[in-house]
């Protein structure tokens, strides 16, 4: 037997169907704040937890009532007021403690325990709601239906609240940016999530209602005016639908303010504050997803840009000058881009640009506008300064198939543009850039060798040669790279010279070449070849002092040797320099004499303890009349301004008879003695090391 058998209710279809529309459209906006509620922290929550429960404590409440008052049990109804109000806070206070426990995150359970005790308000609610509808009849409930409703409230609300809190979880664990993703990706899960929640609050109604019996006292005729109701029920709807839409605006609005902030940081993340051109972030971000196309048959251009006389400019009118001529030359390179061109700042002076192009014209014509925008003077107050810059091309794929070698190889193409003062632009060419790859990958190397124990100094013997006996050996520096192997140091010197480096090495070889010295046995002369850079740069008088000092070495053992260039580079400076050297009692020797401007005047300058003749005139001299007779020149000369002559590069008795025969005084070369590491010349026997057994050497 049901209890639709015995009695028949009437409903207001159309309240009926506004309750569901309202229970519908309010769970709606509820599920989306109770996801935004578990998305947030602290204070914000509270408020999202609040601004959710006032939602479905409307939806809940407002659903109840309309369809109340579409309930028509064909007698009189009132309204206790008071009950009526009460059964509003009860899904308020119910409602916001659920979605509290709900995205509180204490335990696992907390989402299904909130939402149980959701459930349980709705519920509550609804029940507490019908002790404030007056009928005049016998009210009778069904004990089952009754505990089935709540069953059904207090379940559903609980998988509705677990639900949201699998779609956020999931969503945390997805991609994010700046909250923005994982929010979206929540949101899928709206639908079914307010699917349930309606579902709990539509069967907890209707099965309630069928819980509910009236046995009508009175005969039909004397009822409320139904318009009235009727009137009542579609202000209570408005209301309903007012809050749910607040609830929805203020979510949207939230949404919009967030999404324009994460845009904001965006903007800000990938643009260059001084000059708002796109930064290195941009350019790395663009040139991926350039490179990710496989669509684009056309070739993609790398330009790496360079200020010429951006220094300059800092140095000559400031840093504001220079702010403001890297805010105007941006400003321009900003408005010279057309589609499929782009261009960013990638570091102080450092721009790039990229094209995608289908003809040479293309490039060239960009290449133009960008030396017009770059070469034309910039005014500052009332100074006019042009930057001018160096443009290096490269060409992806024609140059490198790798967006590394692709940027590395434009900026190959950059620096040499900077070093041909006749070219602003360059492309990337093979041939020529890779010498200079090569050149700054070994830089690079050269940097860790010296802390890595890959240099080390080798030693070749200086005779006499009328003693024929040993004068002393030149400490010449030897780097065993781990992959290339030994470079000479006519190869890495150079590169050493150009970024600096001579000056550490320059005194670690100083410093080793010395350290050995003084406990070899005879105690012979050391040489020691300095470079022009650790004249210019370095106290050299000091350290060599220094070094002495510390090694213990006898100035008078030490010779140092260096070039006439090296002298030429700052005359003055120069002499002054050998003159403080000289003072200390150590010995200086003019190398490679003959290759560089041989001038009479250097040696007449500067009292030389030696002349290095250079090897070039000794593997020379046999075939050639002429080599013979500058050497001959340069012996009469050393004889003249007594200063002894040494010849290198001896390889063969010839060469040594010859010299011989000239009146040289000592000879270095292959002949005499390859240059070695010291413990092999010690095993030969030519010295020993004070210290260690004169056999141990022999052995
Ligand atoms: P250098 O000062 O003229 O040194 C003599 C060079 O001639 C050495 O080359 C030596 O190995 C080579 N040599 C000696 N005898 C013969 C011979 O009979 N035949 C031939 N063909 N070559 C001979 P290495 O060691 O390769 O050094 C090259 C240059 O690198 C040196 O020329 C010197 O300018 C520079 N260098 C070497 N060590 C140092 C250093 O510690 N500091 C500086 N600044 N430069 C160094
Ligand atoms: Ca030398
Ligand atoms: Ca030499």
């Amino acid at each position: 037997m049901s209890v639709f058998g015995c009695i028949v209710y009437h409903h207001n279809l159309w309240l009926v169907l506004l309750a569901v529309m309202i229970c519908g459209a309010g769970s709606w906006v509820t599920a989306r704040l109770v996801l935004r509620a578990f998305a947030t922290q602290g204070m914000q929550r509270v408020g999202w937890q609040f601004l959710t429960a006032v939602v479905a404590a409307a939806d809940i409440w407002c659903t109840h009532f309309v369809a109340m008052l579409g309930f028509e049990p064909g007698v009189p109804v009132a309204f206790d007021p008071v009950m009526t109000i009460a059964s509003l806070l009860i899904a308020l206070v119910g409602g916001f403690a659920g979605f509290v426990v709900a995205t509180s995150r204490i335990m696992r359970a907390a989402p299904a325990l909130g939402g149980a005790i959701v459930g349980l308000a709705i519920a509550l609610m609804h029940y507490t709601g019908m002790l404030a509808y007056r009928v005049e009849g016998i009210v009778s409930w069904n004990r089952g239906w009754l505990v089935t409703s709540i069953v059904f409230s207090v379940l559903f609300s609980a998988l509705a609240l677990q639900r949201a809190h699998v779609a956020h979880a999931r969503a945390e664990r997805g991609p994010s940016i700046g909250g923005l993703a994982d929010r979206k990706s929540a949101h899928a899960a709206v639908p079914l999530i307010a699917g349930i929640l309606a579902f709990a609050i539509a069967s907890l109604h209707f099965i309630g209602m069928t819980a509910f019996q009236v046995e009508p006292l009175a005969l039909a005729g004397d009822f409320t005016n139904p318009a009235a109701l009727h009137a009542l029920a579609l202000a209570v709807a408005s209301m309903a639908l007012v809050i749910a839409g607040a609830g929805c605006v203020s979510y949207l609005l939230d949404d919009s303010v967030r999404a324009e902030s994460v845009e904001h940081l965006r903007t800000m993340a990938m643009s260059d504050m001084l000059t708002g051109l796109p930064n290195r972030a941009s350019f790395n971000a663009r040139i991926d997803a350039e490179l990710a196309r496989t669509d684009d048959p056309r070739q993609l251009a790398l330009i790496g840009i360079d200020l010429n006389r951006f220094k300059e400019i800092n140095d000559l009118h400031g840093h504001h000058a220079g702010d403001e001529v890297l805010r105007i030359l941006a400003r321009r390179l900003q408005s010279l881009v057309r589609e499929d061109e782009f261009v960013a700042r990638v570091g102080g002076d450092e721009f790039v640009a990229m094209q995608r192009f289908a003809t040479r014209e293309a490039l060239a014509d960009l290449l133009t506008r960008l030396e017009t925008a770059l070469y034309r003077p910039v005014r500052y107050d009332d100074a006019e300064v042009t930057a001018g810059a160096s443009l290096g091309v490269a060409i992806y794929p024609d140059d490198a198939t790798s967006k590394t070698v692709l940027i590395n190889n434009a900026d190959l193409a950059m620096y040499r543009a900077k070093a041909d003062l006749t070219h602003a632009v360059c492309f990337y060419e093979p041939a020529m850039d890779e010498i200079a790859r090569a050149r700054r990958s070994l830089a690079a190397d050269l940097r860790e060798a010296l802390a890595r124990g890959q240099l080390s100094v080798y030693y070749q013997v200086q005779t006499s040669i009328s003693t024929n006996g040993i004068c002393g050996y030149e400490a010449l520096l030897r780097w065993e790279h781990p992959r290339h192997g030994f470079i000479s140091p006519a190869e890495f010197i150079p590169i050493a010279e150009e970024n600096g480096l001579i000056l550490s090495i320059g005194a670690w070889v100083l410093r080793e070449a010395c350290l050995r010295a003084v406990s070899w046995k005879p105690p012979y002369k050391v040489a020691v070849n300095l470079s022009a850079v650790q004249f210019a740069h370095a106290d050299l008088p000091k350290l060599v002092e220094t070094t002495l000092a510390e090694t213990g070495l006898a100035p008078e053992r030490l010779e140092l040797e260096l070039t006439e260039s090296t002298i030429f580079a700052d005359r003055e400076r120069s002499l002054a320099v050998l003159q403080r050297i000289k003072a200390l009692g150590v010995n200086i020797a003019l190398d490679d004499f003959g290759t560089g401007y041989s001038s009479l005047d250097t040696l007449r300058s500067f009292p030389f303890d030696k002349i290095k003749l250079d090897r070039s005139f000794v593997s020379d001299a046999e075939s050639n009349r002429q080599t013979t007779a500058i050497i001959r020149a340069v012996l009469a000369l050393g004889k003249s301004l007594e200063i002894p002559v040494l010849a290198e590069g001896i390889e063969t008795q010839d060469q040594l008879a010859l010299l011989a025969e000239e009146g040289c005084d000592e000879v270095q070369g292959f002949l005499l003695g390859r240059p070695a590491p010291l413990d092999q010349i010690v095993a030969s026997g030519q010295l020993t090391i004070a210290g260690e057994a004169v056999g141990a050497a022999a052995s």
